[in-house]
């Protein structure tokens, strides 16, 4: 059994799952907070986490670049607006390296399961190859968006061409000539249909509901504003919070029915009767829910792409999948020698399929029947030292993720240093504490976008929304900048 050592006078150990934008977050500020003792556990072979995974051609952020980074390490050399894939995980590489995070990283090693030894006061892990590791403090950095949801259609096993899900895109597959379906029209598919269809000899989307479309306006920045960044630190941040600014007051749209939300989607329905002349397919791009209830996407290349003679949208439901091709209900076969699974994530399992068990072996799964939750989308009553990064009611529909992991780093830093200033055993957020939290942004969220009826990986089967936050990231910020511990049952450790 591998332990990772402690002594009373030592810094708490931490074992941080994921070496993605969070966990990477994280390691960097234990760092800078004089804390060293902490491993980053990670599944693949290399740092990334969503910027490794997701490789499909066209994959890019649609959040301004110089606002999808860390504050304290911005990049002037951003290519442009929006950066694609490889310079994304290249900047998470490069940073990882920069701080001396890489020597801390243990890669191909995933965690199977976690519980928290009320004894020790220590989490006990176990890795998928039964390895044991202990750790004082268990931080996940998992992500929302990171098991594929591969969709039980009728005779999926049957298809005898190519597929894959557009998480695991299959570069030794040449589409170039070849007859492609696309399960699925989200953010991902969008990013990949414009490349699509350059190459294919047919490419047909298999549309469950339609989207609310937003153009992008990409740009490349010259040779010259990339020195102008370099040279005028103080104005690249400014242009930085430019940004936040910007995309932070479209929650006003999101935030209840009013003025913004009509005058968002009236936009989005201009930009579609802009871009699409054929008001047969315009019916069928036409969403029949709130703009925002599902992701708005933010896209250039798709409306032009869908016009191409080679391109067709599907809407009638799918019925089968053959040898050959999908048949729909309305009895026609589509063709396929490749099927591509643009379905999307198990978004609201969050940290499944790892087992988690608190006090008393109380199991994470369980305490989330109803649907995940948690105060601050941080920490759970009953799961002592634990901390979430991206956890529930924290994803965005308006804003950079990476502004809200900041600020669960910061919030969970400060508790790292508490339990080693007291010599803690364990914090554990009072579960009334909690419950009020969640009260509180279930009511705020009943007014959203997001509550409004579609179904989206937002919310639950049940329609309890899981994933968003339910206000301004600058109200998250308030609320998250530090931990009110009066708030947590703090228990020393034994001596
Ligand atoms: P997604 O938004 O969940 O889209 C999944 C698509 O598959 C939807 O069109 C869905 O239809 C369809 N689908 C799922 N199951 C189906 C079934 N059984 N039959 C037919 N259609 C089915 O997934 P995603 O596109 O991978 O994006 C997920 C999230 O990742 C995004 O919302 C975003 O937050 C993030 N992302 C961001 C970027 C970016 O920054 N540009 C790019 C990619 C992804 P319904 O709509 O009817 O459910």
């Amino acid at each position: 059994m591998a332990v990772t050592g402690r002594t009373p006078q030592s810094s708490p150990t931490v074992a941080i799952l994921g070496a993605g934008v969070s966990g990477l977050c994280m390691a960097i500020q234990l760092k800078k907070a004089g804390i060293d003792s902490f491993t980053l556990f990670e599944k693949s072979e290399k740092v990334g986490g969503t910027w490794y995974e997701n490789v499909y051609p066209g994959a890019a952020c649609d959040v301004p670049s110089h606002f999808y980074c860390y504050s304290f390490e911005p990049n002037p050399d951003w290519s442009h607006k929006f950066s694609g894939q490889a310079e994304i995980r290249e900047y998470l590489e490069r940073t990882a390296h920069k701080y001396g995070i890489v020597p801390h990283i243990r890669f191909g090693t995933e965690i199977a399961a976690a519980s928290f030894d009320e004894h020790a006061g220590r989490w006990r892990l176990r890795t998928t190859r039964g390895e044991e590791i202990a750790a004082d403090v268990l931080v996940s950095g998992t992500g929302q968006l990171n098991r594929p949801l591969v969709p039980d259609l009728p005779g999926l096993a049957e298809f005898e061409g190519r597929q894959f899900h557009s998480a695991r895109w299959d570069h030794g597959c040449d589409l170039a000539g070849k007859n492609v379906v696309v399960v699925g029209n989200g953010a991902s598919a969008i990013q990949f249909i414009p490349k699509l269809a350059a190459v294919a000899k047919q490419v047909t989307i298999l549309q469950r509901s339609a989207n609310w479309v937003v153009p992008r306006g990409d740009y490349a920045y010259s040779e010259r504003a990339k020195r102008f960044f370099r040279r005028f630190p103080a104005l690249a941040r400014l242009y930085r919070w430019y940004f936040y600014w910007q995309l932070e007051k479209n929650f006003m749209a999101f935030a209840g029915e009013g003025f913004w939300a009509r005058f968002f989607q009236k936009g989005a329905s201009l930009y579609l009767r802009a871009s699409i002349p054929d008001p047969e397919l315009r019916r069928k791009l036409t969403p029949d829910y709130r703009v925002g209830c599902k992701r708005i996407l933010i896209d250039d290349d798709f409306y032009p792409s869908l016009m191409r003679p080679n391109v067709a949208v599907e809407t009638h439901p799918i019925q089968q999948i053959e040898r050959d091709g999908v048949r729909t209900a309305d009895g026609e076969l589509h063709p396929a020698d490749v099927l591509v699974l643009a379905t999307g994530f198990q978004a609201t399992s969050f940290l499944a399929p790892i087992q988690i068990e608190g006090l008393g072996g109380k199991k994470l799964e369980h305490a989330w029947q109803g649907g995940a939750e948690a105060h601050l989308g941080l920490t759970v009553a009953g799961f002592p030292n634990f901390f979430m990064m991206y956890g529930p009611n924290t994803n965005l529909g308006h804003n950079s993720i990476i502004f809200m992991i900041e600020c669960q780093v910061r919030y969970a830093v400060q508790c790292v240093l508490e339990i080693a200033r007291h010599g803690l055993a364990w914090l554990d957020v009072r579960s009334d504490v909690m419950a009020s939290f969640n009260a509180d942004v279930q009511r705020e969220l009943a007014r959203t976008a997001w509550a409004a009826g579609c179904k989206s990986w937002y919310k639950t089967a049940a329609g309890k929304v899981t994933n968003n936050w339910s206000s301004f990231t600058v109200a998250y910020w308030w609320r998250t900048r530090r931990p009110d511990f009066s708030k947590f049952n703090a228990v020393p450790r034994r001596s």
